[in-house]
C-alpha cells in the first residue's frame, strides 16, 4: 500500500487536510488484471472498493454509492473474451466507466438502468463537485495518484472491450488481428462481399459509381507531449481500428528514412503558413495526426490514422492513404488532399518503391487525384482545373472537405490526449472515431434524405441551363468541344488543351505594352519628325514611365501618412513641431512631394488643355490592363488572408501563434488596400476617359469598388457549408477575367467555356443524383447484411446466454436503422430517377452530352 503523498505547502490552505491513513478502518479489495505489451506482461493490481471513509463535508451517501456499489447481477461476461467481473469489488469501476461511457454516447437505454440511475442522480445533483469529490476521497487515501491512473486505466481497458465487444471479436470466426476489424465501417461506400454485387465490374459503363472517397489531411491540433513511451504505454488496438500498427508504421519510416525528401512547392505558398506555425515544437513528441476520412459521408477510414513527427511529410502522409485503402481492395480509388498538386507528383514513383503491403489489389493503379473544393482557390490557375471536383468526371456533388468537418470534433479531444502516452492516446481517440463513425451511421437516413432532396431540385435547374446554353449551337461545334473536354479529362497529366479555360487575350500590362509597342512603331511609320522624338523615349514608354511614377508617389503618400506626428522622436523633444506641421498643412503652404502633378495626358485633358489623342487611348489602355492587375494581385492577397484566418481557426492556440497570424492578416490587409487603391485611381481616370475615347462594354467587367465588393470569395452558406460554382456568393471581383469580349474569336472562346462549364455543371448533378441512389442501396444492403451477420452470431452461441443476447441486440439495433431508412427514404429514389435529367440507377446512363 503507497505511503500517503506529502501535499505541496500552502496548496490546500481552504481545503480539508487528510488524516493519517489508518488502514485498520479501510477494507480494500483489489482487482487484478494482466497486460501484455512490448514481449513481456505484467499483472496490475487496483485496489478498488473501500469501506467508507469518514471525510468532513462530503455527504456519506454519495461516497457508500460512488464506492460501494452493488454487485450487478445482469449478465457481464463480455464477447471479447475478457471479463471485467461481477463482484462488488469492481462494480465501481464497472457503474463509474458504464455511465461515463453513456453520458459520452447519450445511451438512453443504459442510462436508464437501475445502478447508473443511481450514479446518475449524483452526478446531476453534484455535478461540479465530482471530480473533486473523487480527488478528496482518493487524497485522503493517500491514493490520489495511483488512483486516478488506475481509474484511467480501467476506463482505457472498459473501451477496448466495447470496441472488441461491437466487432463482434470473441464470436465465432471473428480472427481480431484483421487490421481495421475494430472500426465501424462507413455502410454508404463500397465494401465488396457486402454491399455491392459481385459481377459490379462487368458494365464499365457503371464502373465509377463503385469509386471509394478519401479525403487525407492533418491535424495540428491533434497533438502529444513528448512523455512516456511506446514500451511503456502500447495501445491496446494494434491497429485493428483506425490508427495504423505503430511498429509497422516505424519499421516503414526506417526503412524509408530520406529517401523521399521533400520538394519545393510550384504552387501557392500555403505550405509555407503551415511549416511557419510549426515552428518551436520542442516539447512534441508528436505534432499532429494524418487521417483519411470518406470524403463522400464523412466517416473516418479504417487504419488510416498516422501520428506525424514534424510537418506533412509525404512518407507518412502516403502511408495514411495507402494504408486505407487497404480496406477496399480492387475498388476505383478518388483521393483529395489540400495540396494534391504537390503530393501527386511523385506519387506513382514513391508507391512504386514500397512494399507490397501499402501497394493496393487494385485493377485500377491510377488514383484520381483532386484537391477539396474550397481550398482549391488558393492554388495556382493551372491546379484549378486539374484537381477540381467540379470538371473531374463521375465524382457527384462531393467537396472534399468532410475531414475538416471532422476536426471541428476531434479538436475538442486535443486537450486532454496530448498529455496521453503513446498508446493510450491512440486507444482513446480511437474510441472516440468508433464514436464519430457510429453516430454517422445513424444518421445517414437523414443525410442522404436531405442531400438527395436537394439533389434532386438542383439537377433539373442545371440540366435546363444546359439546355439553354446548347440551343442554337450547332451539333459540329459541341461534338468539338465535347472531344476537347473528353480528352482534356483522359489525359491524366493534363496536359491536352483545356476546354473549361480561356486562352485568348488576357489584359495584363505586359500583353498590352507589347501590343502598344507595335502600334507605335506602325503609328510613327514615315513621320520622321515622330521617330525622332520617339527615339528618345516611344508614346507608350512615357505613359508607363508616367503609370509607375503615379503609384511610387501613392506608396509614398501611404508611407508618410503611417508616420503620424505622435509616431516621431521629434515630437518628444519639441512638442512645437505638432503646431507648426498642422499649421503648414492648414496654411496649404507645403508641397508634399506625392502632390506633385505628373501632367500625365488625362490630367492634361480633365485640366481642359487639348492633348493628343493617341496618347490619351495608349494611358486608357494602360491604364485598363493596369486595373486588371490590380484585381488579380487583389484577389490573391484576399485568398491568402483568407487561408492565414483559416489556419490560425484551425491549429493556432496560443500568444505566439496569436501575434504571429495577425502580422500576417495586417500585412496581407495593407496589400489589399494598396490593390484596391490603385484600382480606383486607374478606374476613376477610365471612367472620365471613356466616353472621349468612344470606349463601349469596358464596364462589364470593372465596376466601381466598393469596401463592401473586396471580400473573399464566400464558403456560401455557412450552416450548410456549400461550396462550389453552383452556390457562390461572390463579390463581383470574382467574375472578371480580364477578357476581350469584344472580337469574334473570344466570343467563340467565351461560348465554349460557359457551354462547357454548364455541360459539367448539368453532369455533376445528374451523377450524383445516380451516386445518391446506389449509396441508399448501399446502406440497406449493408444493414442487412449486418442483420444477418449478429442473427448467425446469435444462433451460434445459443450455449451462452449473454454472448447470444448481445447477438440479438445488435441484430436488432441494425434492424431497426436499417427500417428507419426504408422509411425516411421513400419516394426518393423515383425522385432521383425521374424529372428533367433523371437517371435512374438500374437503367441506362443517359447523361447530358
Ligand atoms: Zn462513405
Ligand atoms: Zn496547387
Amino acid at each position: 500500500m503507497p505511503r500517503p503523498r506529502k501535499l505541496p505547502d500552502g496548496s490546500h490552505s481552504t481545503v480539508y487536510r487528510p488524516p493519517p491513513v489508518n488502514s485498520q478502518n479501510h477494507r480494500v479489495i483489489n482487482h487484478r488484471y494482466t497486460e501484455t505489451g512490448a514481449g513481456r506482461s505484467t499483472t496490475v493490481s487496483i485496489p478498488l472498493a473501500l469501506k467508507t471513509p469518514d471525510i468532513p463535508g462530503i455527504p456519506e451517501d454519495l461516497v457508500n454509492t460512488l464506492i460501494e456499489m452493488p454487485p450487478e447481477d445482469e449478465n457481464m461476461s463480455y464477447a471479447g473474451g475478457g471479463s471485467i467481473g461481477s463482484d462488488a469489488s469492481t462494480s465501481f469501476t464497472y457503474d463509474f466507466a458504464k455511465s461515463l461511457m453513456a453520458t459520452q454516447n447519450g445511451d438512453e437505454e443504459a442510462l436508464d438502468s437501475e445502478p447508473l440511475k443511481r450514479v446518475q442522480n449524483y452526478l446531476a445533483e453534484w455535478r461540479p463537485e465530482i471530480p473533486r469529490y473523487l480527488k478528496e476521497i482518493l487524497r485522503h487515501e493517500g491514493l490520489e495518484s495511483v488512483r486516478s491512473r488506475e481509474v484511467l486505466r480501467m476506463i482505457r481497458e472498459w473501451r477496448h472491450l466495447r470496441m472488441l465487444k461491437h466487432a463482434g471479436v470473441g464470436y465465432k470466426g471473428v480472427d481480431q488481428d484483421v487490421p481495421g476489424i475494430l472500426a465501424v465501417k462507413c455502410a454508404a461506400c463500397p465494401h465488396p462481399g457486402i454491399n455491392i454485387p459481385g459481377d459490379w465490374a462487368s458494365n464499365r459503363e457503371k464502373i465509377w459509381l463503385y469509386k471509394v472517397f478519401f479525403a487525407l489531411d492533418a491535424n495540428f491540433r491533434l497533438t502529444r507531449f513528448n512523455v512516456s513511451s511506446e514500451a511503456r504505454d502500447p495501445g491496446f488496438n494494434k491497429g485493428r481500428a483506425y490508427f495504423v500498427d505503430d511498429p509497422t508504421l516505424q519499421y516503414h519510416l526506417a526503412s524509408f528514412a530520406g529517401r523521399w525528401p521533400a520538394e519545393k512547392s510550384d504552387c501557392s505558398d500555403h505550405d509555407a503558413i503551415k511549416l511557419a506555425n510549426r515552428r518551436g515544437d520542442h516539447n512534441l513528441s508528436t505534432t499532429g495526426l494524418a487521417l483519411a476520412t470518406c470524403a463522400r459521408h464523412d466517416t473516418i477510414h479504417a487504419n488510416s490514422g498516422v501520428d506525424l513527427r514534424l510537418g506533412e511529410e509525404y512518407l507518412l502522409m502516403d502511408y495514411s492513404l495507402l494504408s486505407a485503402i487497404q480496406s477496399f481492395p480492387n475498388l476505383p480509388v478518388t483521393a483529395s488532399y489540400d495540396i494534391m498538386c504537390q503530393f501527386s507528383k511523385k506519387l506513382y514513383a514513391r508507391i512504386g518503391s514500397y512494399p507490397d503491403m501499402l501497394k493496393t489489389p487494385t485493377p485500377f493503379p491510377r488514383y484520381q487525384l483532386l484537391v477539396p473544393k474550397f481550398h482549391l482557390a488558393a492554388h495556382k490557375e493551372s491546379c484549378v482545373w486539374s484537381f477540381s471536383y467540379n470538371y473531374a468526371p463521375g465524382v457527384g456533388r462531393t467537396d472534399g472537405e468532410g475531414v475538416e468537418r471532422n476536426w471541428a470534433i476531434t479538436n475538442s479531444l486535443s486537450g486532454s490526449t496530448k498529455k496521453m502516452g503513446p498508446g493510450s492516446r491512440r486507444d482513446t481517440l480511437d474510441d472516440h472515431f468508433g464514436d464519430f463513425n457510429w453516430r454517422k451511421m445513424i444518421s445517414l437516413a437523414s443525410h442522404l434524405h436531405s442531400k438527395a432532396v436537394e439533389a434532386a431540385t438542383v439537377r433539373e435547374e442545371m440540366v435546363r441551363a444546359f439546355h439553354a446554353a446548347s440551343e442554337g449551337l450547332q451539333e459540329s461545334t459541341k461534338k468539338q468541344w465535347r472531344q476537347m473536354v473528353l480528352a482534356w479529362e483522359a489525359d491524366p497529366d493534363k496536359r491536352m488543351p483545356n476546354a473549361y479555360e480561356h486562352t485568348i487575350r488576357k489584359y495584363t500590362m505586359n500583353r498590352t505594352r507589347l501590343e502598344l509597342a507595335k502600334e507605335d512603331a506602325d503609328l510613327i511609320g514615315n513621320d520622321t519628325a515622330a521617330q525622332a522624338v520617339s527615339a528618345r523615349i516611344s508614346r507608350n514608354q512615357l505613359i508607363c514611365q508616367g503609370l509607375e511614377l503615379e503609384e511610387q508617389l501613392r506608396r509614398l503618400k501611404f508611407d508618410m501618412k503611417t508616420v503620424t506626428e505622435g509616431s516621431t522622436d521629434l515630437a518628444l523633444h519639441m512638442p512645437i513641431t505638432v503646431i507648426l506641421r498642422q499649421q503648414l498643412a492648414s496654411s496649404g503652404q507645403t508641397h508634399f512631394v506625392y502632390d506633385l502633378p505628373l501632367l500625365l495626358p488625362s490630367q492634361v485633358f480633365r485640366l481642359g488643355s487639348s492633348c493628343d489623342l493617341v496618347l490619351l487611348d495608349f494611358e486608357w489602355r494602360l491604364r485598363y490592363a493596369a486595373a486588371h492587375d490590380a484585381l488579380e494581385q487583389m484577389r490573391k492577397h484576399l485568398l491568402e488572408r483568407n487561408w492565414s484566418i483559416d489556419w490560425k481557426r484551425r491549429y493556432g492556440h496560443g500568444v505566439r501563434d496569436g501575434t504571429r497570424s495577425a502580422n500576417d492578416v495586417s500585412k496581407l490587409t495593407d496589400k489589399v488596400e494598396a490593390c484596391a487603391a490603385r484600382y480606383r485611381i486607374h478606374y476613376a481616370v477610365l471612367s472620365t476617359l471613356a466616353e472621349k475615347l468612344g470606349k463601349v462594354g469596358w464596364s462589364a467587367d470593372l465596376r466601381e469598388l466598393r469596401d463592401s465588393d473586396i471580400r473573399a470569395i464566400s464558403r456560401g452558406n455557412e450552416e450548410t457549408l456549400r461550396l462550389g460554382e453552383g452556390y457562390v456568393v461572390t463579390s463581383w471581383i470574382w467574375n472578371t477575367s480580364g477578357i476581350d469580349k469584344t472580337d469574334d474569336l473570344s466570343l467563340a472562346e467565351c461560348l465554349r467555356v460557359s457551354w462547357c462549364k454548364a455541360r459539367a455543371r448539368a453532369l455533376r448533378w445528374q451523377e450524383e443524383c445516380v451516386l445518391l441512389q446506389e449509396e441508399m442501396r448501399r446502406v440497406r444492403a449493408f444493414l442487412e447484411h449486418e442483420v444477418n451477420k449478429w442473427k448467425l452470431r446469435a444462433s451460434e452461441a445459443s450455449g451462452d446466454p449473454g454472448a447470444s443476447a448481445y447477438a440479438h441486440r445488435q441484430a436488432s439495433i441494425h434492424g431497426n436503422i436499417k427500417d428507419f431508412c426504408i422509411e425516411k427514404w421513400t419516394g426518393l429514389d423515383a425522385m432521383l430517377a425521374g424529372g428533367l435529367g433523371g437517371i435512374s440507377l438500374h437503367g441506362e446512363q443517359l447523361f447530358v452530352n
